[in-house]
């Protein structure tokens, strides 16, 4: 790879569902572009996504993400594995700082940006993490998947921020849905606990203190109080950080969990730096990030100049 001499049209930092969409775009718009990937897609987790449009069967996370790279690759693109550790702007030129795998660096010129980093997910110790999750046994997602899991028992736990919401999201799916408090103080106010009550959500007191798994990998939730309640399914709701850093240090405004805030052509505060999918506020779905790399990608082939084409 040549990171010194070349400048490209745009730098995509992140190769999950939204920097792959947006490199098959750009790559089709006959664009110049480098699309580094550290290969940690949260798209690569999922056992089975029955709600991205146009696989009535499912479709499986890291087959998507084959089927992303093979649709770039079609058009003369690729992944570069590696992160990008470091961002500035030198002489109106994007600069990205390269690690690669094996630890060699250079640099990356461009003069446009595109963000689509993802998120990090707060840990939790759940037992046999790696396997729960791939069999569905715990779960990240209620709206990917609450469909799923109709009339099986769900456990969830408070979240920061309206601490009760998604115990109730899940009660439209499910008759036994057990809310576990995630810390010895309770966050939850009057007007939760009567909304618990008129859904009839189980509020289990004593806070949780881990989860174990059974023999055929169901979740088992432990108590502070020594109690188990064994459930089909758990969703932690762990929280998340936005992996927005890079763009944070050019002074891009970021607004809860560290999501970037973006306009409608997904274009943060600073000038030239897109950023899309699950980095930017919104809804972290598949569909969500592919849609924005679609508006991103022709904000970005429309504001840079056009080169005209010559006679083959
Ligand atoms: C268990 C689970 C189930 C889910 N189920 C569904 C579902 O059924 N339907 C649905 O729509 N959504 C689902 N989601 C959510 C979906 O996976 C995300 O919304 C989607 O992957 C977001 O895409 P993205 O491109 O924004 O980020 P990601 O897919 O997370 O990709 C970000 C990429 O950027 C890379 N990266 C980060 N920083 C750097 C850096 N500095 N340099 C280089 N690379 C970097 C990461 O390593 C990663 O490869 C699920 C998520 C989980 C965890």
């Amino acid at each position: 790879m040549d990171t010194n001499l070349t400048i490209y049209d745009t730098l995509i930092i992140g190769g999950g569902p939204g920097g792959l969409t947006a490199a098959i775009y750009l790559q089709r718009f006959t664009r110049t572009v480098a699309l580094v990937d550290k290969g940690r897609s949260r798209l690569g987790w999922i056992p089975v996504s029955h709600n991205y449009p146009g696989f009535p069967e499912g479709i499986n996370g890291a087959e998507l993400l084959d089927r992303l790279r093979a649709q770039l690759a079609n058009y003369g693109g690729r992944v570069i594995a590696g992160e990008i550790t470091g961002l500035r702007i030198e002489d109106g030129l994007f600069v990205g700082d390269f690690l690669s795998p094996a630890g060699d660096t250079g640099q990356l010129r461009a003069h446009t940006v595109l963000l689509a980093t993802g998120v990090a997910d707060a840990g939790m110790p759940v037992e046999r993490w790696d396997e729960a999750v791939a069999a569905g046994a715990v779960r990240l997602c209620p709206v990917c998947d609450g469909f799923d899991v109709i009339d099986r028992r769900i456990g969830v736990v408070t979240s920061e921020v309206n601490p009760v919401g998604h115990a109730l999201f899940m009660r439209s799916f499910s008759t036994e849905v057990l809310l576990f408090e995630r810390s010895a103080e309770s966050t939850l106010t009057d007007e939760d606990r009567r909304q618990l009550a008129a859904a009839n959500v189980r509020h289990v007191l004593s806070p949780l203190v881990g989860v174990s798994m059974s023999a055929d990998l169901k979740p088992i939730l432990h108590t502070a109080d020594g109690e188990a309640y064994p459930c089909d399914v758990f969703y932690p709701m762990l929280g998340e950080t936005a992996r927005s850093d890079l763009a944070a240090a050019l002074g891009a405004e970021t607004v809860e969990c560290q999501k970037l805030l973006v306009d409608e052509r997904l274009r943060t505060t600073v000038p030239g730096l897109y950023a899309i999918g699950d980095v930017t506020r919104g809804l972290n779905q598949i569909a969500v990030a592919a849609g924005q790399a679609a508006i991103a990608a022709t904000c970005i082939h429309n504001t840079l100049p056009w080169s005209l084409r010559q006679r083959p």
